[in-house]
């Protein structure tokens, strides 16, 4: 770790459509750790037709989650990594209270802990405008309309309530998302320097 690039071992959440991917990237980049979207992992494996691919495709196509056992490995493989030593940007990862327990167990084995959870917050109205036109760009298998109203529900009764748990663990960083890309980022930087000592 150089003395300009302090680790960072973050956490992003917020509803489909809040923009994490494209912040995680940016964070990534500003932090020089290595963004881990476990939703870009599972779209890899099913596209290269890996066992782990078949595997999930049935749940990612209908937007509902993977089971936990198969998520959990996954990213303690992941986290194992030797290019995670000085941080990580985690992107759909926990999703529910169980994974929010695996996390803490994962990282208390690595000897390491968090330190913030960001959430980018947008209205419903902002986020299935977004969601549509990303549909028509990306062309996802999940982006039809049951998918997407899947996923939001299942963020809404299962992803949201962790907020509350990691801002009671004194963790919890929430940003409005809406905005420019830029300026999302200034906002979500300017309240992690502090809490990173930059
Ligand atoms: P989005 O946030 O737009 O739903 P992601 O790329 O984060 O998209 O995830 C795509 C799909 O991958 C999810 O709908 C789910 O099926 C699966 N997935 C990703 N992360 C997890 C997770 N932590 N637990 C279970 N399933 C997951």
């Amino acid at each position: 770790m150089s003395s300009s690039t302090p680790s960072a071992r973050l956490v992003i959440m917020g509803p489909q459509g809040a923009g994490k991917g494209t912040q995680a990237a940016r964070l990534a980049e500003t932090y020089d750790i290595p963004a881990i979207s476990t939703g870009d992992i599972f779209r890899a494996n099913i596209k290269g037709g890996t066992e782990l691919g078949r595997l999930v495709q049935e749940y990612t196509a209908k937007g509902d989650l993977v089971p936990d056992e198969v998520t959990n490995a996954m990213v303690r493989d992941r986290l194992a990594q030797d290019d995670v030593a000085s941080g990580f940007i985690l992107d759909g990862y926990p999703r529910n209270a169980a994974q929010v327990v695996e996390l803490d167990g994962i990282l208390a084995d690595l000897g390491v802990a968090l330190d913030g959870v960001l959430e980018l917050t947008a209205d419903r109205a902002e986020l299935l405008e977004r969601m549509r036109k990303r549909a028509e760009i990306e062309g996802r298998e999940d982006d039809t309309d049951e998918a997407i109203a899947r996923r939001l529900d299942i963020y809404a009764e299962q992803t949201a309530p962790l907020a509350d748990a990691y801002a009671a663990r004194d963790l919890l960083i929430q940003v409005d998302g809406i905005g420019e890309v830029e300026e999302i980022t200034g906002r979500l930087v300017a309240e992690l320097n502090p809490r990173l000592g930059v």
